[in-house]
């Protein structure tokens, strides 16, 4: 066997698309697994947006073989106030997304890694050890070995992050309380996300028949309460689907969203690098993007072993960014329920939103670019590999950039050479190669973050100077 150039912990769908990635570039992978029945959902939605990236990874052939497609209506019941009620949507087969069956999905993605050629070993993975590279696992006979490779990766999912990680950030501890219906009735076709005082309650019919009802607890208030208490009164207070479930739930998973801070010398992917909220339905979404974007990472670090720090550091802040954005959105959505402001899950939520909120700025009238700016190193991803490029550091917060948004900061420095109002740089954007692609919207956004970091700032312009009065007694 050739020697293994990445050792990725975990294949899950993040560490199976890596993998798979990875070997299509001739690079000999070693995955490692445990065969263990995944323990919370059974089926997951994908959201429709999506798609692009489903298609890109060449997974629309298995989607559609799988007929992993979302419901055909979707129902909200999440009021600011008033009476609360289902507002339903019928959705056309381009709105519906996907829902995939876990099992499946994984088992497939696992058969794409093994065709690709990664070696699949079925092992417990103990510990890792950064600075040796190497991990340490238990193969199903109960011998123990350590493997060694120049890159090891942990995809081990959000569990598995604390063996080479610890929690940077996070939301309130939040537990999944699941149970499994036979018969769904009359809402065998629809996917509802309900406001519950307890939490939120998502049902969602199974391809099998029959459905899946979730809530999403404060784990405080089900310690405090107990799991089937919280669960019978969730369903009893309901108007969805679930008010006619009378059965208590199955299993409890822990569904914290949580950004990890990993030990230097490894990298980490999917939900090993960041956890986020159910609410968004875009765990799997994060780790297709993170597969790739790590991917970019292993392809840097085999070619150029003496950027590891910075690629290192790069992938970090992607996955930071990435957390964030999906924070402040959750939050948002957490923050348009009021019912329910004074219960423990729903008053945490609203008290972390202000620390999450998006710093906005509005763009001064007349503004214009900052006349020094020192040039720094960063790593840029392009066409799947990391490399190095010159940004700029931010006056405001000390760290490089290369773009703001998708527009490059040599750009931006160029159409905000000479001082002028928003309307002028539109005019001056449509001369530069590719900018009239953007819409005003965007590029208001875009400078007012400029602005924010520093890059733009404000100008006055200063009035003509009045002639000097002449003394009468001169
Ligand atoms: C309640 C709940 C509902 C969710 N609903 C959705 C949804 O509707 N849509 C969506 O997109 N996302 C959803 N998510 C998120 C989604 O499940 C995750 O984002 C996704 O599974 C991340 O994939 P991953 O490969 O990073 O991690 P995982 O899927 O967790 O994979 C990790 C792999 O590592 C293996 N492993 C772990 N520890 C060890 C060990 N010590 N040794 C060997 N192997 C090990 C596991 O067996 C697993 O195969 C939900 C999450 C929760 C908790």
């Amino acid at each position: 066997m050739k020697p293994t150039d990445v050792l990725i912990a975990g294949a899950g769908p993040a560490g199976s698309l890596l993998a798979t990635m990875l070997c299509r570039d001739g690079f000999a992978v070693t995955l490692l697994e445990r065969s263990q029945p995944r323990q919370h959902m059974p089926e997951e939605t994908i959201p429709a947006a999506a798609g692009p990236v489903v298609e890109r990874l060449g997974l629309a052939p298995l989607f559609a073989r799988e007929k992993f497609f979302g419901t055909p209506r979707r129902g909200v019941c999440w009021s600011p106030g008033g009476t609360p009620e289902i507002s339903c949507t019928n959705l056309t087969p381009a709105e519906r997304g996907f829902k995939v069956v876990r099992e499946v999905l994984d088992r497939e993605l696992r058969v794409m890694a093994v065709g690709a050629g990664a070696h699949i070993l079925d092992a417990t993975v103990l510990s890792i050890d950064a600075a040796a590279q190497n991990v340490r696992l238990r193969l199903t006979t109960g011998k123990e070995q350590v493997l060694t490779a120049p890159v090891v990766v942990n995809a081990l999912g959000a569990r598995g992050a604390r063996l080479s990680a610890s929690v940077q950030e996070g939301f309130p501890d939040t537990l999944a309380l699941t149970c499994c219906i036979d018969n769904a009735g009359a809402d065998a076709d629809i996917t509802v996300v309900e406001a519950v005082r307890a939490g939120w309650l998502w049902w969602m019919p199974r391809s099998i028949g029959g459905s899946v009802l979730t809530l999403m607890a404060d784990a405080g208030e089900v310690k405090s309460t107990g799991a089937k208490s919280i669960f019978e009164s969730a369903c009893r207070s309901a108007i969805g689907p679930a008010r006619h479930v009378r059965s208590g739930c199955d299993t409890g998973t822990r569904a914290t969203p949580e950004l990890f801070s990993p030990t230097w010398g490894i990298l980490h992917c999917g939900d090993a690098a960041a956890g986020i909220d159910p609410l968004s339905s875009q765990g799997l979404l994060k780790a297709m993007l993170s597969a790739e974007r790590t991917a970019a990472a292993v392809r840097t670090l085999l070619a150029t072993p003496t950027l590891r720090r910075s690629v290192e550091e790069h992938l970090q802040a992607f996955h930071a960014g990435a957390w964030r954005i999906h924070a402040q959105e959750t939050l948002d959505w957490y923050r348009r329920e009021q019912r329910f402001a004074d219960a423990p899950f729903w008053k945490a939520r609203h008290t972390l939103q202000a620390r999450y909120a998006p710093v906005t700025v509005s763009l001064p009238t007349m503004f214009v670019r900052r006349a020094r700016l020192v040039p720094a190193p960063l790593l840029v991803c392009e066409q799947g590999m990391l490399r190095e490029r010159t940004g700029y550091l931010s006056p405001h917060t000390n760290e490089p950039y290369h773009q703001v948004g998708p527009i490059s900061v040599d750009q931006l420095l160029r159409m905000t050479e000479l001082p002028g109002r928003f309307e002028d740089v539109c005019r001056r954007a449509l001369a530069v190669q590719g900018m009239s692609l953007h819409s005003e919207g965007e590029l208001r956004t875009v400078l007012s973050e400029a602005f924010r970091l520093g890059f733009v700032e404000s100008f006055r312009a200063e009035l003509p100077r009045a002639p000097s009065a002449q003394h009468p007694m001169q």
